[in-house]
């Protein structure tokens, strides 16, 4: 009884004595405490990864390679200049500016990059829509393509992701893909030789609608002008229906089409319909999310259509070639994406062997790009 009396007048001071003790601490640990006892939103959990795992940080590509898929507006000479020190430093040995214009901005783009590094840059021209009401539209498009190529030297044609989507008629009708005003632009590049990056379509979740289920939840809170909802756009399959109608009806064209065909997220797919157009190409640009969650089947892929498939970029940043070289060329698992909008998941690599590497790095677009020197590439 008298030990129980003398606990008991000993725990009550301790007990004042840690509750004020806590207090003088400023309250830190309890209203973390109580922040973290409440359900973050998804922006606010990052957790970070205990895997202990082996880990190649490629800070350089294996093999000098080609990006097929860049975009510099209107650059300036020092701007150039600055970009081949950065080039250089990752191994980037050509890059493809997919934004040359027509006319005067593209022979002024080709001159300030090529005038200064011919090897190491290519332009791609691009249409003028501006006189698409005027009949003849498609075969006055070819003719300039045609004087951009021998006058002004670009060397493939970029169609950006309008074309499709938002390009309309005056009439309010949309051009669509396959539409046969535009058949003298694909014939001029098969007679040119000329390859044809395209970009139809956007990613399958733009088009669904913004709820906790889409995968792009993230990107279309950041960027709400990207949803594609069917009361005001085609809907997906509607584009890619008339996509593969015009790589289908015109055969001697090369098509890139740009970003996994905007079928990363089902490869299955879009090796059956690499399988039924010849003519079809793709490139990786800003999709790499997609192959580094699946990289058992991304191997697999690029091993089986290794003929098919163009390193590409995107959105220049001399600091994020490395997660492509790092998928490319090694088997890192649960590594960390670049664009948390793109994909709010980890990646692994999917290490592909060296001859496949050599073909998604450089000889696919040696193949298609013409007046690129081949001797800056190994064999
Ligand atoms: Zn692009």
């Amino acid at each position: 009884m008298r030990i129980r009396r003398i606990l008991f007048a000993l725990a009550l001071p301790a007990a004042l004595f840690s509750f004020l003790l806590a207090r003088a601490r400023a309250g830190g640990p309890q209203q973390d405490q109580k922040k973290y006892s409440q359900t973050p939103t998804i922006e606010e959990y990052q957790p970070k990864s205990t895997l202990v795992t082996k880990e190649h940080k490629v800070e350089r590509a294996k093999f000098p390679f080609i990006d097929i898929h860049s975009h510099h507006w209107n650059p300036t000479a020092e701007e150039v200049d600055r970009l081949v020190r950065e080039m250089d430093t990752i191994n980037l040995r050509v890059m493809v500016n997919l934004s040359g214009g027509t006319g005067d901005q593209l022979r002024q783009t080709v001159a300030t990059m090529k005038g200064r590094h011919p090897d190491r840059f290519v332009v791609f021209a691009n249409l003028s829509y501006d006189d698409i009401n005027t009949p003849g539209y498609g075969k006055r498009a070819a003719a300039r393509l045609e004087q951009d190529v021998k006058k002004s030297g670009a060397q493939g044609l970029k169609i950006f992701k309008n074309f499709g989507m938002d390009l309309k008629y005056a009439t309010g009708e949309r051009v669509h893909v396959d539409d046969p005003e535009f058949d003298p632009v694909w014939d001029k590049c098969a007679e040119l030789g000329l390859p044809v990056l395209i970009h139809i379509a956007e990613p399958l979740p733009f088009f669904d609608p913004w709820d906790y289920h889409n995968e792009r939840w993230l990107e279309l809170k950041q960027f709400p002008g990207r949803a594609r909802p069917p009361e005001k756009y085609p809907p997906f399959e509607t584009l890619m229906t008339e996509r593969n109608h015009l790589f289908a009806k015109h055969p001697k064209t090369n098509f890139i089409a740009a970003h996994l065909a905007f079928h990363g997220n089902d490869l299955e797919r879009l090796g059956k319909t690499l399988d039924a157009l010849p003519n079809m190409y793709v490139d990786i640009a800003a999709v790499l999310a997609e192959l580094g969650r699946q990289p058992y089947s991304a191997h697999d892929f690029l091993v089986k259509y290794q003929d098919r498939v163009l390193m590409g970029k995107d959105i220049y940043d001399v600091n994020e070639y490395k997660w492509y070289f790092r998928a490319l060329e090694t088997r890192d698992e649960y590594f960390e994406y670049y664009r948390p909008r793109h994909a709010f998941w980890r990646i692994y690599g999917f290490q592909v062997p060296d001859e496949v590497l050599k073909k998604v790095y450089y000889k696919n677009a040696l193949k298609l790009v013409p007046g690129i020197d081949a001797k800056a590439f190994p064999e």
